[in-house]
């Protein structure tokens, strides 16, 4: 449960990669559209080890603009702990991750928060109409979405889409690493958040490279696993590891009867029993590894600390007494 106050109304959350070339335009923009709305705010910029002018560009920035704050990263990291870095930061009831290369549109930012103040815990920006290339791009992050939707069971069609809204206590108690940004609405979901989605602007890259390629649909794969199986099982390894074990002993009584059974009817050279009994004690062998292994790792949970950091926490809040539900 967060009990840290926030003391903004609005932070924007900007991962940032050589982006030097977008940086001047992408403030020009978000600036009077964050103005306009007569909140307060903050735009976080979060460097992610950039070796060309983005840092210096946005010291500049810095010097006139009292609401730009800075995270500088020492090396490239990646744009996950870019963003978690810049959630933990953040002071904002509601907080808005976006692209600093302008392929998001800022001007999605008012009815993303409209969104969010009609009652959701996280808005989900959907380019319906994506502006990148077809066969690396489009195509594999087509596929890895179905997938994801497939594993979670959350209907979402665009996971990979930086900008979202998010409200501040909900998103800073999820833990992120990998690549795993693009997960935060199916691990909302499974916590017990409101999520929606709302489809939004896309832009074609105008400036600098992207910097992703194709192999990032197999590292989205596997964080896929990693996710599912924490999510459902890192505080109960047992029922992963036992539901093994006790398939794995199904095979170990099956097999063993089978070589029982041939030991005492077939004599003839052409059975061997040995084999099918040799199988039998491999599974076995293997259902008492998995029942060993997760009796381990059911002491390690209850005893660790990494509990607290777990990616699933339990969302709730504090009701002052006579307070409003
Ligand atoms: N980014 C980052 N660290 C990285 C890679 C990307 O902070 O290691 C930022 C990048 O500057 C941009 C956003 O993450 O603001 C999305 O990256 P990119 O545009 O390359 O991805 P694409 O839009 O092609 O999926
Ligand atoms: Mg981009």
């Amino acid at each position: 449960m967060e009990t840290k106050k926030l003391t903004v109304d609005i932070s924007l959350v900007l991962p940032t990669y050589n982006e030097e070339e977008s940086i001047p335009l992408l403030y020009e923009t978000i600036k009077p559209i964050m103005e306009a709305m007569n909140r307060s705010y903050e735009i976080i910029f979060v460097d992610d080890g950039s070796d060309d002018n983005t840092i210096s560009l946005l010291h500049q920035l810095q010097k006139q603009d009292r609401t730009l704050k800075i995270i500088k990263f020492r090396r490239n990291y990646g744009q996950t702990p870019a963003m978690s870095a810049g959630f933990d930061y953040a002071q904002g009831n509601i907080i808005i991750p976006m692209d600093a290369d302008l392929q998001n549109d800022p001007k999605d930012i008012p009815r993303l928060i409209a969104k969010i103040e009609e009652g959701y815990d996280i808005v989900s920006g959907w380019r319906k109409h994506r502006r990148d290339k077809a066969l690396t791009r489009k195509l594999p992050s087509m596929i890895a979405n179905k997938i994801i939707s497939k594993f979670t069971g959350v209907r979402i069609h665009d996971y990979g889409c930086t900008l979202k809204a998010y409200r501040g206590s909900v998103v800073k108690t999820m833990h992120l690493y990998s690549d795993m940004h693009r997960f935060l609405p199916a691990m909302g979901l499974l916590t017990g958040a409101k999520v929606v989605e709302m489809p939004v602007t896309h832009h074609a890259r105008r400036f600098g490279i992207s910097k992703y390629g194709i192999s990032r649909t197999g590292k989205v794969i596997v964080d896929l696993l990693t996710i599912k199986l924490i999510t459902g099982f890192s505080l109960k390894p047992m029922y992963l590891f036992g539901g093994a074990a006790l398939i794995a002993l199904f095979f170990a009584i099956i097999f063993t009867i089978v070589s029982i059974f041939q030991y005492a009817w077939y004599t003839t050279e052409s059975f061997y029993p040995l084999s099918l009994w040799t199988t039998g004690f491999l599974f076995w062998w293997l259902s008492t590894s998995l029942i060993s292994i997760g009796f381990l790792c059911e002491c390690v949970v209850k005893t660790s600390k990494w509990r607290r950091g777990r990616l699933q926490k339990v969302l709730a809040e504090y009701i002052e007494p006579g307070g409003e539900i």
